[in-house]
């Protein structure tokens, strides 16, 4: 039997300042036909107005929803 004390958690990671990634702002891709990041306040989802929700056109991924048949644009309650 081998005593094998894992000891050496001493070490702290430094050098860690560093960003992470090219990564501004919210992770959630948007689509061309968003006004605005989802979750954004004051903008809600909307049925794409070019596929009619249905993601696709003339057979192929809608580019303005990106598939997704919804766009976020601002809702303006104001
Ligand atoms: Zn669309």
């Amino acid at each position: 039997m081998k005593d094998t004390s894992a000891s050496d958690t001493s070490r702290q990671s430094g050098a860690s300042d560093q960003p992470a990634g090219p990564q501004a702002g919210p992770s959630a891709p948007m689509a061309p036909g968003d006004e605005a990041p989802q979750g954004t306040p004051g903008t809600g989802e909307n049925i794409c107005r070019d596929c009619g929700g249905s993601g696709r056109q003339g057979g192929a991924t809608c580019q303005t929803c990106q598939g997704s048949g919804t766009v976020t644009v601002g809702i303006g309650g104001a």
